[in-house]
């Protein structure tokens, strides 16, 4: 329907029924859902990284609905803007403590503001480990990439480098042979910390070659990458390798650093769900999208979660007495 709901209101005794932190595709999408459920969610953005992930990105090709893709920021746009549609309350701040133990929790922002909830939806995402190079992120986007699945496409007969040597280095390694005219993985040891299955199919793939020993000090290009210097991590000697496409695949941090020793996590650090759906160890707090997964990593994936967050927050507000 077009009829938009009123501006959300805390019910009277000023809590609120869902508070959602996080703005990715799981947290505009949990929005998106309470609040046409009437719950007028109140969802933080984060103060700088305000649309999440995939802010940082050109086309995304994958998602449906956009059978000529969309830029990153121009889907989180619109998602956000769906959201606001239906009575969200969308904040651009950090959210910094929160207790989420008992039945009305408390969310504090970076103002020091204190909001209280029945329930929480927990959707910050994670972080993809940088380089930390000075050019990493003008490049982003531009030939420098974090995930093969979502940009692989892009790279056919192309140059690519992939750095890392763990399961998800081979992973990206192995699935990008199916694009790329080479591929490199650069490791700054001389084993990889892989799985041996994972590591002997990258060792067996023709177009698969290796650095050891070696890592990146600097990328080049403007404005798109176009070669890489490598440092022996031995003997300290620098070469450039001309490439085209450069994927980092040195892990991921889940954003847990608000809710360590409150929510259950495991030993990656991700939040546990509970029955294959998005209820976490704590009664009305549920987590979705990269923040729970350690999988699939995709923005569709995240969103759909943050659906099903949504849906189980819904659930148990009903139930409450
Ligand atoms: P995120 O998108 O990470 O969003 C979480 C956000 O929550 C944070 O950015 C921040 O704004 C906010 N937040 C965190 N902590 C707090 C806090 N304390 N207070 C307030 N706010 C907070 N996937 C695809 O499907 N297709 C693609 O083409 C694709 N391309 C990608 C390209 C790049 C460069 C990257 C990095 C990822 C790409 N992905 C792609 C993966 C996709 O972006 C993620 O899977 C998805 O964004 C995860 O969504 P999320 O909502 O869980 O978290």
């Amino acid at each position: 329907s077009d009829v938009l709901t009123p501006t959300p209101q805390p019910a009277g005794d000023g809590v609120r029924e869902v508070i959602i932190i996080g703005s990715g595709p799981a947290g505009y999408t949990a929005a998106v859902y309470a609040a046409r459920a009437n719950l007028a969610p109140l969802l933080f953005e984060g103060s700088v990284t305000a649309g999440g992930a995939l802010m940082n990105t050109t086309d995304v090709e994958n998602f449906p609905g956009f059978p000529q893709g969309v830029m990153g920021p121009e889907l989180m746009m619109n998602m956000r803007e769906q959201a606001e549609r239906f009575g969200a309350e969308l904040v651009r701040d950090d959210v910094v403590e929160v207790d989420l133990t008992g039945p009305v929790k408390t969310v504090t922002d970076g103002n020091g503001d204190v909001h209280r909830a029945r329930s929480v939806i927990l959707a910050m995402g994670s972080a993809y480990r940088e380089l930390g190079l000075p050019d990493e992120h003008r490049l982003s986007g531009h030939g420098v990439s974090w995930c093969a699945t979502c940009d692989g496409a892009f790279f056919r007969e192309q140059d690519i480098v992939v750095i890392g040597g763990g399961d998800s280095a081979m992973e990206e390694a192995t699935f990008l042979s199916r694009f790329g005219r080479t591929v490199t993985v650069v490791h700054r040891r001389d084993e990889l910390r892989a799985s041996k299955i994972m590591a002997e199919r990258a060792m067996n793939d023709p177009k698969i070659s290796f650095i050891w020993n070696a890592e990146v000090a600097a990328l080049h290009g403007d404005p798109k990458l176009s070669s890489i210097t490598l440092r022996d991590t031995v003997t300290g000697q620098t070469r450039e390798v001309e490439a085209t496409g450069l994927f980092i695949a040195i892990g991921h941090d889940p954003r847990n650093e608000l809710i360590v020793g409150q929510v259950d996590l495991d030993a990656e650090g991700y939040v546990l769900t509970q029955g294959g759906g998005t209820a976490t160890n704590l009664p009305g707090v549920f987590a979705c999208g990269d923040l729970v997964d350690h999988t699939y990593r995709q923005a569709i994936t995240a969103a759909g979660t943050g659906c099903m967050a949504s849906l189980d927050a819904e659930r148990y507000l009903a139930a409450l007495p």
